[in-house]
């Protein structure tokens, strides 16, 4: 079997920072518990290494002692958050993704300009729940045709829309959404720079490649996380088979008979340790 490594794959920038922030400040107390708003990043691997190294990760922010320090992951939090913590008196460290942190900007100034906002991407993702804080009100998360339908039913005046996405959705999924917002008479406003992130467009564009020339394709990624599973919805869209990993042992499970070019890729939160043992069992 001859086996292709979609260029690049893996571990992006902004997890390979947050990662960077939550060791730098483990290291600098050492025995002293970080507390950490939600998982880092989403994949299990990396999460057990932190708690293993005094992390605790809680999803509500009552469970940290007061004058504790707290870590805010990559995702980014909404401003009730930061708000909680400066109640509580807790020490920030802000993990958050630069581009995740301009998504959250951009929100505020559209909320600024009275514009309704569809913010295309997946509800309940915590990026997704963080931006859609910064303007309850105006923001709707926009992942169906039907939510763009009660998006339009809410603003019934408005002529234009600003259209914000999740970091990490698929380009098809925000023109899909576009094109769901102007057919119901609502012209969509952009911020200068898109907000799928370059490591998601470059991550995705790569694996569209090697669609072309693979029979298969494994994504080594959590299934929780959102770019993993958009990796292999890619890989299908551009019509080659594909399956989400979330580790090397899942390996044995898979039926690959009859593939003879295995395409690999992993997601941006994947350790490129997880991916050399792939390709060992694959060998
Ligand atoms: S996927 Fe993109 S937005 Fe998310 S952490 Fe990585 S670089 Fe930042």
């Amino acid at each position: 079997m001859r086996v292709l490594v979609a260029q690049p794959h893996g571990m992006c920038s902004g997890v390979a920072r947050a990662l960077r922030i939550a060791l730098g400040a483990l290291a600098e107390r050492p025995g002293e518990t970080l507390w950490c708003f939600h998982e880092l990043v989403h994949n299990e691997h990396v999460v057990a290494g932190l708690r293993a190294r005094g992390a605790r990760f809680v999803d509500d922010l009552a469970q940290v002692p007061r004058g504790a320090r707290v870590l805010f992951s990559a995702h980014g939090v909404s401003p009730a958050i930061r708000a909680q913590a400066e109640a509580r008196g807790l020490e920030v460290v802000d993990a958050t993704c630069p581009f995740v942190g301009k998504v959250h900007a951009e929100a505020r100034a559209y909320a600024a300009q009275a514009l309704p906002i569809a913010l295309v991407g997946h509800k309940g993702h915590d990026e997704v729940v963080g931006v859609l804080g910064e303007a309850p009100e105006r923001i709707r998360v926009v992942e169906t045709r039907a939510d763009a339908e009660a998006l339009r039913a809410d603003f019934p005046d408005a002529r234009e829309v600003a259209v914000l996405s999740q970091t990490t959705v698929s380009q098809d999924m925000v023109e899909a959404r576009v094109a769901d917002l102007r057919a119901l008479g609502l012209a969509p406003r952009f911020p200068d720079r898109r907000d799928i992130c370059t490591a998601t467009q470059e991550r995705q564009d790569a694996v569209r490649a090697l669609a072309r020339e693979a029979d298969h394709i494994l994504v080594l990624g959590s299934r929780n996380s959102s770019n993993s599973k958009r990796l292999a919805e890619v890989a299908q869209t551009a019509g080659c088979p594909a399956t989400l990993l979330a580790g090397p042992d899942e390996l044995d499970a898979l039926d690959l008979s009859g593939v003879r070019t295995l395409g690999l890729t992993s997601g941006a939160s994947t350790p490129e340790e997880l991916l050399d043992a792939l390709r060992r069992r694959l060998a």
